[in-house]
């Protein structure tokens, strides 16, 4: 017996400084919204852990981790893009995550198949039009774009973006090189003006006539006709929303997640996978929908009133790692066609 409870009382010991945890977390982060910050507030509130996070671009950060190796402080790093996470899996920064409470919380299609990243939110890279220049039976796909029946009528941001250089990875994948060149090709044929602003200023571009068609994250509409601005809420409201490629058949509209990877040696992994379980559990994804106006990565929550009414989309299923893989492919391709 008193053999035993030494036994017992040495690994508490052990345990106890084996992991070294503070009563913290770590957070490298891509990610510009007001709601991380509402939603680590909410999780200190409720656990006492303190979130700390470092902002920055994510190559920036990616290299960061690199040169820190298992000395990092990180934790975890966010950001919004597969193909960025794609890159730190690349770099062997992450470690797996294996855990039933969080795979439970996420719907099945945006998983990292070999688990290296857990989806929070997604969002559709979509097309809207104006609602006096452009008829619905106008649309059909992403490809459709490089019609010259849209000549200078399209608006969209540069080829530096994150956003635009997914959409070109998952057009490459889809498409193959020949095709993709030739679709570039047709698009920048068919752009209003260079280049240039957010994907909300292309939605303003729209409503100040300066273009019909843009291409712009879903979120941004919603986060548009929510604003206390008159000016962005008339912008939201010049436009109507459109899925590309939903025909029978067809792949579905081009998606992106944001997710969370673990570092290989994270200083407080059980606080981390605790942030996890709550961030993709209801509570938290119910007012990333709301303020966001992501999609949620938990099948039980909706989206918001404003988004839930564009309807439900067919997502094009392609595994997202992919918008990593062909990422230098995509930039090639902008630069061979002239999207600057
Ligand atoms: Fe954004």
């Amino acid at each position: 017996m008193k053999r035993y409870l030494i036994l017992i009382s040495i690994s508490i010991f052990l345990g106890s400084c084996t992991k070294n945890e503070k009563n913290e977390i770590n957070i490298y982060s891509k990610r510009h919204y007001e709601v991380d910050k509402l939603l680590y507030k909410k999780f200190e509130e409720k656990t006492g852990i303190k979130v700390n996070i470092v902002k920055a671009g994510d190559d920036e950060l990616l290299e960061r981790l690199k040169n820190e190796g298992l000395n990092s402080p990180a934790d975890l790093y966010v950001t919004v893009d597969a193909g960025k996470l794609q890159k730190g899996v690349e770099m062997e920064l992450f470690q797996k995550i294996i855990n039933d409470k969080i795979d439970a919380n996420v719907r099945s299609e945006l998983k990292d198949p070999h688990k290296y990243w857990i989806p929070i939110t997604y969002r559709a890279r979509l097309i809207v039009y104006s609602k006096d220049r452009v008829s619905l039976d106008q649309l059909s796909t992403y490809e459709d774009l490089a019609n010259p029946k849209w000549k200078g009528r399209i608006l969209v941001r540069s080829s530096s973006n994150a956003y635009n250089q997914a959409l070109m990875s998952a057009m490459y994948a889809n498409l193959g090189k020949d095709d993709v060149t030739k679709w570039s090709k047709g698009l920048v044929n068919n752009f209003a003006r260079n280049p240039k602003g957010n994907d909300r200023d292309q939605v303003k571009a729209i409503a100040a006539g300066q273009g019909d068609l843009a291409i712009v994250n879903s979120y941004y509409i919603g986060l548009l006709l929510s604003s206390e601005k008159l000016a962005e809420i008339d912008a939201g409201n010049s436009v109507s929303i459109f899925f590309p490629n939903q025909a029978e058949g067809d792949r579905g509209t081009h998606i992106n997640i944001s997710g969370y990877a673990m570092t290989k040696n994270p200083p407080n992994k059980e606080n981390a996978i605790k942030l996890l379980e709550y961030l993709t559990g209801e509570e938290a994804q119910n007012i990333y929908v709301n303020n966001s106006y992501e999609y949620p990565a938990n099948p039980l929550v909706n989206p918001s009133d404003i988004v839930s009414s564009w309807g439900d989309f067919k997502i094009d299923n392609l595994d997202l790692n992919l918008l990593g893989s062909f990422r230098d492919d995509a930039i090639k391709v902008f630069d061979k066609t002239g999207w600057k």
